[in-house]
């Protein structure tokens, strides 16, 4: 078994581990505590991230921004998934009101989870106010959603839909699932009383930070009416990955933070849209000028538990920099005008 694990918070984004509350490692766990928004309110949180045999996607093909395969292991067994679990559990306890279940691909993927252990996790925690599963579209069935629901009722069921348009999703993210497929996921998952959340990806390959901008606007839009909450992840580039070829020749960079600031205002009538800014202010990491990304990072942070706008204070210089790059990036066909 791999004695280190990356932290995520989200299926698509974190280079390196995370700190964030205190956090345990044991063999093989990986885990932390936080705050979260549940019903309007802040709780704390606990995440753990339990080592799998990994994606069904990434072991067939695999998304251009997702490193995560590397923190999986095809030897690991059933027992080994409730061993992680457990230990866990018995270090954190479970005096939290949310629980969120990640793994380096889908929690519903019996290939994944088997059966019996999903069960058992589910069961143990079933007076947890929300257990958060994240999940590619295709394991969100009615029969896994009617087995889960005998088990658990508290099910949030998390989705890395990157983005409304078929066209970026296939040609920048190479996600193999179409807008349709989540609806079809998110209709079953609240037909099941489940909550759900979907992910999307600020600035995937090939697109210029205006396209970038202007596809996560049109995302929120679209994915709103199928989800409780959406997570805006800013692309970080992640070992391993085509998104870090292009970053190392100098043809991709992470999302301006301004950018994800944009999203969160304008967006703030439209959905519930949360952000953790991962690797924010590194090279890897979505990045301002680098004098202003600390504050802003902690602005990101404040806003999606306050979903005030009032968070967003910070201005800089660079302010122009990044309306220019929004203004003139298509003029070079993409390649980052601004390191
Ligand atoms: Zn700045």
């Amino acid at each position: 078994m791999k004695k280190q694990l990356v932290a995520r918070e989200h299926m698509t984004q974190k280079p390196k581990p995370k700190m964030r509350g205190s956090r345990a490692r044991g063999n093989t766990q990986f885990a932390w505590t936080g705050s979260d928004l549940l019903n309007g309110e802040i709780v704390p949180s606990l995440t753990m991230v339990l080592t799998t045999k990994g994606c069904s996607w990434a072991r067939r093909d695999g998304c251009t921004m997702c490193g995560y395969n590397v923190n999986s292991n095809p030897y690991v067994q059933a027992p080994d998934i409730q061993k992680q679990f457990n230990q866990v559990i018995a270090h954190y306890g479970k005096a939290f009101k949310i629980v969120k279940l990640f793994t380096s691909g889908s929690f519903l993927d019996k290939e994944e989870v088997p059966i019996d252990v999903r069960d058992t996790i589910l069961s143990e925690l079933k007076d947890m106010p929300k257990v958060i599963v994240e999940s590619r579209p295709e394991y969100v069935t009615p029969e896994i959603c009617d087995d889960i629901a005998r088990t658990n009722e508290h099910v949030e069921v998390a989705i890395g839909l990157e983005t409304s348009s078929d066209r970026i999703r296939n040609n920048c993210v190479n996600k193999g699932f179409s807008f349709g497929d989540f609806i079809r996921a998110s209709e079953t998952a609240i037909a099941h009383d489940f909550t759900v959340k979907a992910y999307l990806l600020l600035k995937p390959p090939f697109m210029t930070e205006r396209e970038a901008l202007e596809d996560a606007l049109q995302s929120v839009r679209d994915a709103a009416p199928y989800a409780d909450t959406i997570s805006l992840n800013l692309c970080n580039v992640q070992k391993g990955t085509l998104v870090e070829a292009l970053w190392k020749k100098g043809l991709y960079r992470p999302p301006w933070l301004w950018t994800a600031v944009e999203v969160l205002k304008r967006m703030q009538e439209t959905a519930t849209v949360i952000c953790d800014p991962v690797g924010g202010g590194s090279r890897r990491g979505p990045h301002n000028c680098g004098k202003c990304d600390r504050k802003v990072v902690t602005e990101i942070k404040e806003f999606s538990l306050s979903q005030n706008s009032a968070s967003f204070t910070a201005s800089c210089t660079d302010q122009m920099l990044w309306e220019f790059v929004l203004e003139f990036e298509e003029f070079s066909y993409g390649a980052p005008l601004v390191p």
